[in-house]
């Protein structure tokens, strides 16, 4: 699915160098996540405020990526550059991704499939986002995050999962959502019952940690000494908005949590009578 996920100037071949810094970059393999910035944003030097600080040679870096650099730059210094280029384009991207041109840009890679589907079987092929679990470059590579049961994948393929995360930000798709609330897939219906859920641990290889420690409660004793601690220690994901947690995930969470709490400590109950 990622494999065929290819922008639309692409031609599959490096040959557009000549053509734009920026295509150039969108065409190559792996970079597929990537939507274009358009020129006018980064030229307004407004939006590209504080950038300076997070990338060395910032000017000539901005000159690779806007097509300026002087041609006598050496061979050596152009390498390094462009490593340069390839994070301040990066951060701008993050920026540019949350504005309402950006948003747009996702959204048609969003219903192309761009970024491939949910793994998890209950899901059923729900397109995902990308999303950094950080805003911080070299901290965390890019995640996958899926509309339908609000959790994080790794992208499929090794060239998508060491894209740094940082270039999409940690409020990317909930903004997205924020601002489309018709695109918010549907939650209702009989797919998330537990009796089904153990399929879904299996073939998808993750857990639906509420159903999971529900199933497993009817299991024998001796399994159920690792479900209490393994439960209190399950991390969660959760989706925030420049750092805020969304207020109606946050309500639903806690309320899982409180369900959580009182399955660990009926677990723990049952432990001690053992
Ligand atoms: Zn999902």
């Amino acid at each position: 699915m990622l494999g065929r996920a290819v922008d639309d100037n692409s031609t599959g071949s490096d040959s557009d160098y000549s053509n734009s810094w920026i295509s150039w970059f969108l065409s190559s393999k792996g970079n597929e996540y990537f939507c274009e910035v358009e020129e006018d944003y980064i030229l307004d030097r407004f939006n590209l405020t504080g950038l300076n600080n997070e990338v060395s040679n910032y000017a000539q870096a901005l000159d690779v990526i806007t097509d300026n650099l002087d041609d006598d730059v050496q061979d050596e210094l152009r390498g390094a550059l462009d490593v340069q280029a390839r994070l301040l384009y990066g951060l701008i991207h993050a920026r540019w991704i949350v504005t309402a041109r950006g948003l747009n840009k996702m959204l048609e890679k969003y219903k192309r499939v761009d970024f491939g589907r949910c793994p998890r079987v209950l899901c059923q092929s729900q397109p995902l986002l990308p999303v950094g679990l950080s805003d911080t470059p070299y901290e965390k590579s890019v995640k996958l995050y899926c509309g339908r049961c609000e959790d994080v994948y790794s992208p499929k393929s090794s060239r998508h999962g060491s894209i740094d995360g940082a270039y999409f930000g940690t409020s990317f798709p909930h903004l997205l959502f924020l601002v489309y609330p018709t695109l918010i897939p549907p939650k209702v219906g009989p797919v998330d019952l537990a009796p089904t859920s153990r399929n879904a641990d299996a073939e998808g290889g993750r857990r639906n940690r509420r159903s999971k420690e529900e199933s497993e409660a009817t299991e024998s004793v001796g399994e159920m000494i690792s479900t209490a601690s393994a439960a209190l220690k399950a991390e969660r994901y959760r989706p925030r908005i420049y750092g805020f947690q969304l207020n109606e995930t946050a309500k639903l969470q806690r309320w899982q949590e409180a369900v959580r709490d009182r399955q660990v400590t009926r677990l723990e109950a049952l432990e001690d009578l053992s």
